[in-house]
């Protein structure tokens, strides 16, 4: 089978699908490579560590040619869907769950596609779980923001000019990116809070060496391992309790979601206001409407000398790293779809049903 790689065209869109690494590994598997020309430049991966890998260099209107597979990051630009032969299997973040209009339109084409957010959470798929390495990309990167822009340094000093305090941080939501920006924040040397709606998890904030913050406010798990949504009530408990809190912290690292939902709207104005000058809040939620009311998606604002930072796509603003962990998961996927590069699509299979969300067996 070949595989193609466009250069992603979203905006502000930085990695690439598959990283000259992982294009040797299917290579080697059986796979034949084509990459669209500087569809790694803006990662950090040159046309020629591609040609190298065994990829042959192609433009945008012969890559889809012939072409058994598509990888890629977003969705595929209108032009370049328009040129994808029918039958093509796509794999990509294709948003199954928020853009249904996009999908009908994949299906439209013909399309076997593979949403990223819809591989099955279980043991069998980590290697392709790339919302979880997404995730830990941006979990990091979400206290270096933060980091940069609270005017305080991290760790406690002692220093001849005498002791300064440790930053205080709060993580809300300790799914993937909040355990990662856990990790980052202690390594920093913030002394660090997090909280939860899921208590199974306060075992592994303290792990981490953080304290677990008790705001009384408890969810379901799914099957899944994911929260259910708050009652309205519930909602107004968590705004009350966190509203009280959250004057004690410096930085605030908000990253709770519910899957296919808006995220839940945690912080309230009334909060922000209590918040010393100077404290930082990074909203990762601000993809999906954010967790904190005065969230600007995509934009840095200030409120009462408080930032907070809606930044999107934070895993883009690491290109490299997120395109090479990314492409892992990709390369699993494809592995898994065709293995020795013939695809052998096995509808009894959980993995290949449950991620496919156009095509003879979709799921979504
Ligand atoms: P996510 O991005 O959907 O949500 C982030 C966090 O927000 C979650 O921990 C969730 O509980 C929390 N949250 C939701 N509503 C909240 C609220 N009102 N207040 C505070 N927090 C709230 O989730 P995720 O990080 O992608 O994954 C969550 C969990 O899924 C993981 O911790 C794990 O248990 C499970 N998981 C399993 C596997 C696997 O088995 N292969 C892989 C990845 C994740």
């Amino acid at each position: 089978m070949r595989v193609a790689v466009p250069k992603e065209t979203a905006p502000g869109e930085r990695r690439v699908a598959l990283v000259p690494e992982t294009v040797s590994k299917l290579r080697d598997a059986g796979f034949e490579m084509r990459v669209e020309r500087g569809a790694g430049a803006a990662a950090g991966f040159s046309d020629a560590d591609y040609e190298s890998a065994g990829a042959e260099l192609s433009d945008t209107t012969s890559l889809v040619v012939a072409a058994g597979a598509l990888a890629c990051v977003a969705k595929p630009s209108a032009e370049l869907l328009a040129a994808v032969p029918s039958g093509t299997v796509l794999i990509g973040f294709l948003e199954p769950l928020t853009d249904p209009e996009g999908i009908a339109q994949l299906s439209e084409r013909g399309v076997i596609a593979f949403a990223m957010e819809s591989i099955p959470r279980i043991t069998r798929a980590q290697s392709m779980d790339a919302l979880s390495s997404q995730a830990t990309v941006a979990g990091y990167k979400a206290v270096v923001l933060a980091a940069d822009r609270v005017p305080r340094l991290f760790p406690m000093l002692m220093t001849a000019a005498g002791t300064i305090a440790p930053v205080r941080a709060l993580v809300i939501g300790a799914g993937v990116a909040g355990l990662q920006a856990i990790a980052t924040a202690r390594r920093l040397g913030a002394v660090v809070s997090a909280f939860d709606v899921r208590p199974a998890v306060a075992e592994q904030v303290q792990s981490l060496g953080a304290a677990f913050l008790d705001l009384g406010v408890r969810a379901e798990e799914t099957a899944g391992g994911y929260a259910s949504e708050l009652t309205p009530e519930q909602q107004a408990q968590q705004q009350t309790a966190l509203e009280e809190r959250i004057p004690d912290f410096d930085v605030v690292i908000t990253t709770a979601a519910v899957p296919g939902r808006p995220a839940p709207r945690l912080i309230p104005t009334s909060a922000v206001e209590r918040m010393r000058p100077g404290s930082v809040i990074v909203d990762l939620a601000a993809e999906t409407g954010g967790n904190c009311e005065l969230t600007v998606p995509g934009e840095v604002v200030e409120h009462g000398g408080v930032t907070v930072i809606g930044t999107r796509n934070l895993p883009s603003t690491m290109a490299y790293h997120a395109s090479q962990l990314y492409s892992r998961n990709v390369g699993a996927v494809l592995l898994h779809l065709a293995p020795e590069g013939e695809l052998t699509l096995d509808w009894d299979d959980e993995i290949t049903s449950g991620a496919c969300v156009t095509g003879p067996e979709a799921t979504a």
